[in-house]
């Protein structure tokens, strides 16, 4: 049986399954907030053209307001200065969002340490047990923070010093980007560096590296519980925005059961 048939058939038999990465967008998806005297993106948001009335008799449908960094969505490399030069997100070649996953678990450690920050060891470890990272595929990283995803305050985690949330050490991102074989890397999070990264040197490494090194970022994922630490296919669709820093994405995972 040709391959696409057989794929088909076994989505349809249930032996692949479809897991739906993407968080629910609505006016409740939470929003990174910036400090002073940074600008910040506006949040989801939706007027009523017409339903069903005397504006449009037959059809409902809205006009939407949002920024390219809310909700669940895809980072492309000129997002960063240091990817300044690279691809937008209308750029990134199809054959690119077809990609393998590598789920690494960390929800324990983020559990006991908002602040819990991956390290090169981690991966190693990761590495020991499911061998190599991925040829072309995406590191997600799985710290249970989506449980926190219905509500703004609790997902964003910050006090007077800033927000607390897990991530990723500027010296393991950098080595993540220029010396492995991933494509990029996907978080549960706001976005893919921790919540105190503004703080590190470089600051935000994840976007620093993974950007300037051509490579991308997913963010706001869900239900990677549900996704085996290796053998996961990832399919992602930004919208191709042109000459977007990133856009709005519906993440799906195909994984044999
Ligand atoms: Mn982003």
């Amino acid at each position: 049986m040709p391959v696409l048939a057989q794929l088909l058939a076994a989505v349809a038999a249930r032996s692949v399954e479809v897991v739906d990465l993407t968080a629910p967008l609505s006016e409740r998806t939470p929003v990174l907030r910036l400090p002073e005297p940074f600008a910040n993106t506006v949040p989801f948001s939706r007027r009523e053209i017409s339903r069903y009335d005397e504006r449009g008799p037959a059809w409902y449908w809205n006009d939407l307001e949002m920024g390219e960094h809310v909700g669940t969505h895809f980072d492309a490399p000129v997002h960063w200065a240091t990817g300044r030069d690279g691809e937008d997100v209308s750029q990134v070649a199809p054959q690119r969002l077809v990609a393998p996953a590598a789920v690494l678990d960390v929800s324990a450690r983020a559990a006991a340490d908002p602040d819990f920050l991956l390290e090169a060891e981690h991966v190693r470890d990761w590495e020991g047990e499911h061998g190599p990272l991925p040829e072309g595929g995406w590191l997600l990283l799985r710290t249970g923070w989506n449980a926190r995803a219905g509500d703004q305050d609790a997902f964003l985690n910050a006090d007077e010093r800033g927000p607390h949330t897990p991530g990723v050490s500027a010296a393991c991102a950098r080595w993540l980007a220029e010396e492995t074989p991933l494509i990029g890397l996907g978080v549960e999070t706001v976005g893919t560096d921790a919540g105190a990264a503004h703080g590190f040197d470089p600051p935000f490494p994840c976007h620093s590296y993974f950007l300037g090194a051509g490579k991308y970022g997913l963010t706001q994922l869900r239900n990677l519980d549900r996704l085996p630490a290796l053998g996961a296919v990832l399919i992602a669709g930004p919208l191709p925005i042109v000459a977007g820093s990133g856009g709005p994405a519906r993440v799906l995972a195909l994984v044999e059961r």
